[in-house]
């Protein structure tokens, strides 16, 4: 008998990302791909297919975990998504049901980074902490007393839009001043271009700021100061224990760390900067895919305990 197994999977706006896990939720294998195709809802269904069957030995599929990039109702259902203008409602279950047959659960993809870290990463064993991802842009989750809080709407933790400046550099969201504007990739791609008016990709710019350049450093410590502001804002409101940091942007972790202590301590309660932990990612680009076993495991759970 073919294992049973449990997928997650992690869609980003480039990079489709897929892990197959044991039951018991050891990572057998995992392997990406472009997310392009997905462009077009029509494409859904045949894309996720045709990657399961790439390994035919993994086709006893139990449950699937899936992050999406955007608002997710709480019934599952994909609201819409920057990263994926087309989509409209797009329910994933009714997709995938004919051809599948077992549950699929979908998260937003910054509250699977977050749930993928409290269960195996770096705020393991948490109860109360926010995990904030740097990549284009700036997204968060938050986990109280060991659940993910959504909101009123399901659009809790959008902690890239806090507000550091109101008259700072516009966001993406068309408004000005956001944590977003300061410590995205867009962010720092934007600040060399003005400084330099050279147009390189945020890892060429951490790239130049780890072999030593003056302006690259500077805009990264930048980048973390805004960050450990907006870091602030977060523990000032909601006393958590830890702020896990993952991301792309967080791989350059050595150069933020000073900016962000610094905008940390400057703005919360001395209580908060002796207990209050702000970790990097240890799952780094695998925390989706964990958080998307995560979810599906405890859908099996409440389906077998129903
Ligand atoms: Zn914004």
């Amino acid at each position: 008998m073919k294992k049973q197994v449990i997928v997650g999977i992690d869609i980003g706006g480039t990079n489709l990302k897929i892990g197959i896990f044991s039951l018991e939720g050891d990572l057998l294998k995992t392997w990406k791909t472009s997310s392009k195709p997905l462009q077009n809802p029509q494409n859904i269904q045949n894309t996720l297919l045709n990657e399961l069957n790439r390994f035919e030995e993994f086709t006893n599929i139990k449950a699937i975990g899936i992050g999406v990039p955007g608002l997710v109702r709480s019934d599952g259902v994909v609201v819409e998504s920057p990263n994926f203008p087309e989509w409209h409602e797009i329910n994933f279950n009714e997709i995938l049901k004919n051809s599948l047959n077992v549950p699929v659960c979908i998260e937003n993809d910054a509250n699977l980074f977050t749930i993928g870290e409290g269960f195996i990463g770096s705020a393991k064993d948490c109860k109360n902490f926010v995990g904030i991802t740097l990549g284009t842009g700036v997204g968060g989750g938050i986990v109280l007393n060991g659940k993910i809080y959504r909101g009123n709407k399901g659009m809790a933790g959008e902690i890239g839009h806090i507000v550091i400046h109101p008259s700072g550099p516009q966001c993406s969201c068309g408004k000005k001043g956001c944590l977003e504007a300061y410590s995205s990739a867009t962010a720092i791609e934007k600040m060399m271009e003005q400084q330099t008016k050279l147009i390189l990709n945020a890892e060429d710019i951490s790239g130049l700021a780890l072999k030593g350049d003056k302006i690259a450093q500077k805009i990264f410590e930048k980048a973390g100061y805004h960050l450990g502001i907006g870091i602030a804002t977060i523990v000032n409101l909601l006393d958590i224990e830890m702020i896990v940091i993952g991301g792309g942007i967080s791989k350059a972790w050595q150069l933020l760390e000073r900016g962000i202590s610094k905008g940390f301590s400057e703005h919360t309660f001395k209580t908060h900067l002796e207990k209050v932990e702000i970790k990097k990612s240890l799952l780094e680009d695998n925390a989706g895919i964990f958080g998307g076993f995560f979810i599906a495991k405890e859908a099996i759970s409440n389906f077998e305990v129903s």
